[in-house]
């Protein structure tokens, strides 16, 4: 299987350290308010990816973090946390925000059919663990104390720009003027923050005798040690994630325990929302609550998602959706095929799609594929099972045979036209299309289909 390396900057032959535990690690969610349709696609590539190794035949071990403390509003470590906000926003503890948003998230990821990760590690639940990182990085000397928290000095570790191809100087020359100005390099970043006297911070942890808490990149770095231990195989994420948050991540890991941290990064790409950047000022921040009132269900939009690669900027459309939600349709049809007529050898048909699929995650070349076949074969229980495993679109699931009085009442239909009682025919036509389901007449038959 090859895949893009964010790395190395090329598609590279994947190589997993033990094919028995493929060791993968995604960031997650800050939950701190209703995540929108952009958030997702991330989840949804990678669930992409989670199948597609299990169909080679690899066991996964995923961990998926959630972000309940210590992101704020800015990745310079400034502003306020994003947390502490949506709590005051909702007159809400902080707790109750992370609580609520974590079960809307999750309910999505089902509703979404994604695997479930082996461990899902809530950020304030590895609060000792993160102290145990931030003592190893002092031990090291990586750490200077300043008034707003320990910060990490990126100058002692020497390939700190590496990994996003950071052009530091340029960095240096373009910062803000009101950066903290106890920071020694611009590029240098909290791992713990103090909580400063009149802060108002309802999440907050003692260490060396004084309140505070992590640095948002300290909860992956400590999770991926504790729950899968470095290096792992895959390190997922959002491609803003690279200059700022996956960089910083290494840089404790690597310089804490000197092993490398992931052999391979994948990143995806953003979406816009027609034409136009996800923004509240612009009223297109939509949930899948927003995709449901216009007809669309979670299978549409991830219909839509696969369509495009997880390295593309990609435009999301109503038109381009209603498009994607009728092409699942006709998957849902072609595997309704398989309980009236014969079925057809697909098995080339699968190693065509496990091709594109193994070539850095082609899911449309993979949909092209199947496109191919759907007019002229009819697919078995094992090829539906098989798109259902590798896809998560629920084909087989959304296909239900036909009730037994319905199929009677079509083979009604079909003898008065063959009698020629061609108003009996219609009225007949008629009322199985008012119960879901269109007939198709051709030179060899009539089959049935969802109308939608
Ligand atoms: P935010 O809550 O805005 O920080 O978003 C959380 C994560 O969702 C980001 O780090 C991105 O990786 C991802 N994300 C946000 N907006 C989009 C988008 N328009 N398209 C794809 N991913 C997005
Ligand atoms: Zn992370």
């Amino acid at each position: 299987m090859k895949l893009y390396n964010t790395l190395s900057r090329k598609v590279e032959e994947f190589k997993p350290i033990n094919t028995e535990r493929v060791k993968i690690y995604t960031c997650g969610p800050t939950v701190y308010s209703f995540a929108h349709i952009g958030n997702f696609t991330s989840y949804i590539y990678w669930d992409l990816l989670v199948r597609a190794l299990q169909q080679n035949g690899m066991k996964v071990d995923r961990v998926l973090n959630i972000t309940d403390v210590g992101h704020l509003a800015s990745d310079a470590d400034e502003g306020e946390d994003k947390m502490e906000k949506g709590a005051k926003r909702e007159g809400k503890t902080v707790w109750e925000i992370a609580e609520m948003y974590m079960g809307d998230y999750l309910e999505n990821y089902r509703e979404l059919n994604l695997v479930e990760p082996t461990s899902i590690c809530r950020a304030t639940d590895f609060i000792k663990e993160d102290i145990a990182l931030v003592d190893a990085l002092e031990e090291k000397g990586y750490l200077y104390d300043t008034t707003d928290g320990l910060y990490f000095d990126t100058s002692k570790f020497a390939s700190y720009a590496d990994f996003a191809r950071l052009d530091l100087d340029h960095l240096k020359a373009g910062a803000r003027v009101d950066f903290n100005s106890e920071k020694k390099n611009v590029s240098d970043f909290a791992v713990w923050k103090w909580i400063r006297d009149g802060e108002d911070h309802a999440m907050q942890w003692e260490y060396r005798g004084r309140m505070g808490y992590p640095g948002w990149h300290l909860e992956c770095a400590t999770i991926i040690h504790e729950k899968l231990g470095e290096p792992i195989d895959i390190h997922c994420g959002g491609v803003d994630h690279i200059p700022v948050h996956h960089t910083n991540e290494i840089a404790e890991i690597e310089a804490a325990y000197g092993h490398k941290m992931a052999n391979y990064w994948l990143h995806n790409n953003f979406i816009t929302i027609e034409g136009e950047k996800i923004s509240k000022s612009l009223g297109n921040v939509y949930d899948f609550k927003d995709l449901a009132e216009r007809g669309y269900s979670h299978m549409d939009y991830k219909m839509w998602v696969l369509q495009g690669h997880f390295q593309s900027e990609r435009n999301f459309a109503f038109n381009d959706l209603k498009a994607a939600q009728q092409r699942l349709l006709n998957y849902r049809n072609f595997a309704a095929l398989r309980w009236q007529k014969d079925t057809t050898d697909l098995s080339g048909a699968k190693t065509a799609i496990m091709e594109q699929l193994n070539n850095n995650l082609n899911s449309a070349g993979a949909f092209a594929e199947l496109d191919k076949i759907l007019h002229e074969n009819v697919p078995d229980e094992d090829f539906v099972e098989f798109l259902d495993s590798i896809f998560g679109l629920k084909i087989a699931e959304t296909t239900p045979d036909i009730s037994d009085a319905l199929k009677r009442k079509i083979a009604e239909r079909i003898e008065a036209k063959n009698a020629k009682d061609y108003a009996k025919a219609d009225t007949l036509r008629n009322e199985i299309l008012d119960e879901g389901i269109v007939l198709l007449d051709s030179a060899d038959g009539t089959i049935w289909q969802y109308a939608k």
